[in-house]
């Protein structure tokens, strides 16, 4: 048994469902998840750690942030202080994703209770003790994993009722109504049309800025132009 699960393909509803489940069992604990979102509450409710931190690159290159699952810690990379509030959020709920899909949380605990057992021991660090690595989506490798974290965090943040209940008396097409809706959700705007254009409620054609409603629209008028 490893700390990291060996990796399996997680159909969308089932990783929506995870996320759906965390956001109701925080509901029925009194600790219901608000709007702009603070995705460093769920890492409590989760009994995660969360620090930011100054992570070097290593031989492969960046590391966007880690998980250390003895510890229950994510750590993430200070780097991306800088970059807008939604963007931290969706980082953070990209992590908790990797935590609660790839991550063996039995193995994590036996492993601390195991470290307790073994204290004075300083050997070198058992496999299962290394931190779990996420560089971002971007690396093709583990991208597989990197998507299903991605999407978990765009069912987290943005769930579906909260998306109905936003879209009401707006119109989905034109920016600054979307502009709206992302400073509510507490998320980036690209977080956001991803997320609209994956229920098929608006398409945006690449490239370009046009907001047409459902993907429908979009091809008629490629076609029509194209
Ligand atoms: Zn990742």
């Amino acid at each position: 048994m490893s700390i990291l699960k060996p990796y399996r393909y997680h159909r969308k509803e089932s990783i929506e469902r995870r996320a759906n489940d965390i956001l109701m069992a925080m509901n029925r604990a009194n600790a219901a998840p608000r709007w702009p979102f603070e995705a460093s509450l769920v890492a409590d409710f989760l009994d995660l750690g969360v620090v930011w931190d100054d992570i070097s690159p290593d031989e492969e290159g960046a590391i966007a942030a880690r998980i250390l699952p003895t510890e229950r810690l994510i750590e993430i990379n200070e780097d991306i202080l800088d970059k807008p509030q939604g963007f931290q959020e969706s980082t953070l709920a990209h992590e908790i994703g990797h935590w609660v899909l790839h991550i063996n949380q039995e193995e994590a605990d036996g492993v601390v209770k195991q470290l307790e057992l073994d204290l004075g021991d300083y050997g070198t660090p058992k496999e299962s003790e290394q931190p779990f690595v996420c560089r971002g989506a971007a690396n093709s490798k583990i991208y597989s994993i990197e998507w299903q974290a991605q999407y978990f965090a765009g069912c987290l943040l943005m769930p579906k009722f909260i998306l109905e209940e936003k879209r009401k008396g707006r119109d989905l097409t034109k920016w600054s109504h979307l502009y709206k809706i992302k400073d509510e959700l507490g998320v980036s705007i690209s977080n956001l049309t991803y997320r609209l254009q994956q229920f098929g409620w608006i398409s945006i054609p690449e490239g370009s800025r046009k907001i047409y409603r459902g993907p429908a629209e979009a091809e008629g008028q490629q076609k029509l132009f194209g």
